[in-house]
Parts: C-alpha cells; structure tokens; sequence
C-alpha cells in the first residue's frame, strides 16, 4: 500500500478540514519542528509520530523526528519514572536520578537542536533542555501520560526541567499539574488511512483469527493494549470471568511488547496464571506487531475493552470506536473524553461494573450497534489525525504570541 498524503484525507474527513490546513500552513510558512522522544517503536506515541512527522512535512512544515539513546539501565529507570508520576509508590536512590541525567545529556551533544520548535515527548528525554542554555528557538513539552498523581520525588525532581520550556502539552486537562509555564490541551489522534484503521476484507480478518487459533463460533470480547500493569489485564480476565457464567463468549488479550519496556514478560506471567488453563481465554503476545492484524483482531471483536487503572489517552479506544466497535473503557485519562457513557460507550469503575456491560452488551446487539455508530461519529469529529495537524499549526502560531496572556487553540 503506498503511504497516504493528506489529500487522500479529503474522502474522510471532508474537503473543507484539509483546506483549513493548508491555510494555516501557509500562515505558519517554513518553519521547522523536531520531535524527540524515547522508541521509534511501539506505543501509542510512536504511532502517532510516525505519520504526523510526514504529515507536516506535506504541509510545507519542515518536521523531523530523533529517537533518543539508552542502555537497559536508563529505560529501567524511565520505565519506573513513568509509573511512578502515573502514581505508583516508589522511592528512588540519588544515583537513579544520576543516570537519567548522564544520558539525557548524552543525548543532548549526540543530537542538533536547529529547529524553529522542539517538542520533547514524555519523561525519558525531558531534562535535555538543561543543556541548552542559550536557545534562541522554542521548546514545548508534550507530556502523554496521565499526571494527576503524581510521585512527589520523581515530579520535584523533574519540574524544574519542565519548567525549562516555553509551553507544556497535555492530553487532558485533568492531568496538568501546576506550572509556572503555559500549558496547552492536544488530544491525541488516529490516522483512519493507516494500517491500522482502515477497512479490510473479512477474508483477511478471517484468516489473521486462523492464524493465532481463535474460534470465531461465539461472541469475542477483546482488550487489545501492551501488557502493562496499568492496562490491568488482570482486571479483565477477572471481569470476563464473571460475565462468563452468565453469557456465551471469547476473551481474546491480544499484547505487544514497546521496545522501551521491560516489564511485559512479568505481566504476562501473571495474566497466564490468572487464566488458568480456561479454555475460551486467548492470549496472543507478540514481540512486534503487525498493524493490519491489530486491525483484523480489532475487527473481529465483538465488543472492546479498555479496562486501565490510570492512562494518558488509549489510542486504542479510539482505533475500537472507529470501527464501529462498542467500547467498554474505565473513567480515566483520556478515556471518558472518548466515551460518552451511554452514548459512545460505556463507561466502567470496576471489575464488576466491566463484567456487568460485558453481559448487557452482548445481549443487547441493537444497543452495541448504536454505541458503536455515534463511537464512530465522535471519533470523526474529534479524534482523527487532521485534527492534531491543526494544534500543531496553531500552536507554531500560538508560541510566536508567547506576551498574549489567553490563546484560543480550537
Ligand atoms: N498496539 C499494538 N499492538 C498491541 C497492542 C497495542 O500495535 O499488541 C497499539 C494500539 O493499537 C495503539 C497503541 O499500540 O495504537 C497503544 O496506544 P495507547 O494510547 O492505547 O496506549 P499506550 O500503549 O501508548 O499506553
């Protein structure tokens, strides 16, 4: 399939949301943005860069992307700040805070800052900024994860760093913490041409099922996300469990394995001693994935869950509702900005409230089917890939009025 370019948009997301674009674009002119964050792979940040950064390009946006170094040890450690400013309880020894350090700076004199905008993605590269004292460009902060808990040690420790930048990007307006620098909103987006989202046929859904030996002869419900504590995989085999007794069905996990995370193996562990040998619960684990198989294993549900305990967006309700899927996600990060409960969605704060929309779901189709087509709707409105174009633009323009003390970014 050849990449598409922002005109092939024009089908789906409506001719006059691509004109808007170049538009601002030629309000922005030639300017130029890097991104910088930690894995070329896996993860919904990856995802995302891989086609905006070309996107932009198209725009007339000069974009670039750098993938910052580490050993095991500095992803151990960013590993383990990540879940601790999602809230985990953890105290660090003064040397962790060493080598995070010793490697942003690393990073720092390996990598050319020239651009007009940087925009540093999440914890592990945010204290490179420390580096750059005399920076006559712009830098922005764009943190993914949800940081309304925040460990005290870990966030005193990073603050000043972010407090380095021009701006600060968050996915949602609960997670921003207090800062003495301007903050903005960027929801994050789908790409609906991509691998991932577009259509397939059902030969192909079909025979990816085949493939990894799952039955299609009764309903599938899926949770298809990394194995990671916070996704609690746990959580929804617990909830298929007692949904089970009462209603014919498949669970299928479906988990892949972000290159900056060392911890899947000893989830899945967990997640394979949770199910037992039950034989109507499949796990699927792959080391890398394939998009269109996400895609087909997608398409093949019957009804997705979203069972997070604490989560920056989850790309993945939004690749669900997009496919007309009706999604059962927890009220947290990003998700309730995605699922209006009742609406486009159903909205759970437990295991037994997942189990109990597990059953009505599939017992009702005619409710499914109309959670899934105003999912759809407000995934088109929302949440697609032209609509972060948009902010990215905006916000070029915004930063150039960095003495207005209120920016719009519509
Ligand atoms: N994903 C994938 N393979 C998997 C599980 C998830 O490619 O086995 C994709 C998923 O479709 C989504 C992204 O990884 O595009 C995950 O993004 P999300 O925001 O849901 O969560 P994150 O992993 O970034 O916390």
């Amino acid at each position: 399939m050849t990449i598409p370019s922002l005109s092939d948009y024009r089908e789906v997301v409506g001719r006059n949301i691509v004109e808007e674009l170049y538009i601002l674009a030629s309000h922005v002119g030639h300017r130029s943005i890097k991104m910088i964050n930690s894995t070329a792979v896996g993860g919904g940040v990856a995802e995302m860069l891989h086609r905006i950064v070309p996107l932009l390009n198209e725009l007339g946006v000069k974009a670039n992307w750098e993938v910052i170094k580490g050993g095991d040890d500095f992803f151990d450690i960013t590993k383990a700040f990540h879940n601790a400013l999602q809230g985990k309880e953890e105290s660090f020894q003064e040397e962790v805070f060493g080598t995070y350090l010793s490697y942003n700076e690393m990073n720092f004199r390996a990598t050319d800052f020239e651009e007009d905008l940087i925009v540093v993605h999440d914890p592990q590269p945010a204290a490179l900024i420390h580096w750059n004292k005399h920076r006559k460009n712009k830098w922005v902060w764009r943190c993914h994860i949800d940081m309304s808990h925040p460990n005290p040690q870990v966030w005193e420790f990073l603050r000043p760093f972010v407090e380095q930048y021009d701006a600060a990007i968050f996915s949602s307006p609960l997670f921003s913490p207090e800062l003495t620098i301007p903050q903005y909103r960027f929801y994050p987006a789908i790409d609906p041409l991509a691998d991932k989202n577009r259509e397939l046929d059902d030969a192909y859904v079909n025979g990816v099922m085949a493939k990894y030996g799952i039955p299609r002869d009764k309903p599938i419900v899926a949770q298809i996300s990394r194995y990671d504590p916070w996704k609690d995989p746990v959580g929804v085999i617990q909830a298929f469990k007692m949904a089970r007794k009462h209603v014919d069905c498949r669970l299928l996990l479906v988990g892949d394995k972000a290159a900056d995370d060392p911890e899947a193996e000893e989830i899945l562990a967990k997640v394979r001693e949770t199910v037992g040998d039950h034989r109507e619960i499949h796990i699927v684990f792959l080391t890398t994935s394939i998009p269109t198989e996400i895609n087909a294993f997608q398409r093949a549900s019957d009804v997705i869950l979203q069972k997070s305990l604490r989560e920056g967006f989850a790309l993945t309700v939004s690749e669900a509702l997009w496919k007309f899927r009706p999604v059962i996600g927890s009220d947290v990060g990003g998700i309730p900005a995605q699922i209006i409960h009742g609406y486009t969605g159903m909205l759970v704060h437990s295991v037994e409230g997942a189990s109990l929309q597990i059953r009505r779901l599939l017992n009702q189709p005619e409710l499914a089917r109309k959670l899934g087509k105003n999912g759809h709707k407000r995934v088109r409105d929302e949440f697609l890939i032209t609509k972060i174009l948009k902010r990215y633009l905006l916000l070029l323009l915004a930063l150039d009025q960095a003495d207005q003390n209120t920016i719009f970014l519509t």
